[in-house]
């Protein structure tokens, strides 16, 4: 029987694997596979929250707009100080997520949940606001960021990958 060699650095193996114990281990704490989806997650995150920051903050700022009903203006402040909120928490869980921290998986769950919870909000406060039914796009989208949570959240809680990566 041919003695095996690990494909990464060419020692011996001694068992049946491509790899040897420490090129597995190795690769078995990086972040990659699976993980590849979470991280640019992590990663688009605060772009896309500081990206819809610009709307309600330019309703604050350009002079010509005016608040018609003072509802509106705690609207458009709860999506402000949420947004900034969650800007926060996702700048906090991209730090965390890249330098493999223990906490770092439940910073993730709380970063899918706090937006989950923030969208939730937000759709039934504007169609509280404008009095018509909220609109079919915003709760399909909602709906697919909910399922997406719910797989990535079980993932994070589940995996023992995810155990063995976020260790620092
Ligand atoms: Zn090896």
């Amino acid at each position: 029987m041919d003695a095996k060699i690990c494909k990464l650095c060419n020692e011996p193996v001694t068992h049946n694997t491509k790899y040897c114990n420490t090129c597995e281990n190795k690769s078995l704490s990086k972040i990659n596979g699976l993980l590849y989806i979470p991280a640019i997650n992590v990663i688009l995150y605060p772009l896309i929250i500081f990206i819809s920051l610009c709307n309600p903050l330019s309703l604050i700022i350009l002079p010509e707009y005016t608040f018609e009903f003072t509802s509106e203006y705690f609207g458009v402040t709860f999506e402000i100080i949420g947004t900034i909120l969650l800007f926060a928490l996702s700048c906090y869980t991209l730090k965390v997520f890249f330098t493999k921290k223990k906490n770092a998986p439940r910073f993730f769950i709380i970063m899918l949940m706090a937006s989950l919870a923030y969208d939730v909000v937000d759709i039934i406060w504007v169609s509280d606001l404008l009095n018509i039914p909220p609109e079919t796009e915003d709760i399909v989208s909602l709906f697919k960021s909910g399922i997406f949570s719910l797989v990535w959240i079980s993932y994070f809680l589940l995996s023992e990958k995810v155990k063995k990566v976020f260790v620092n």
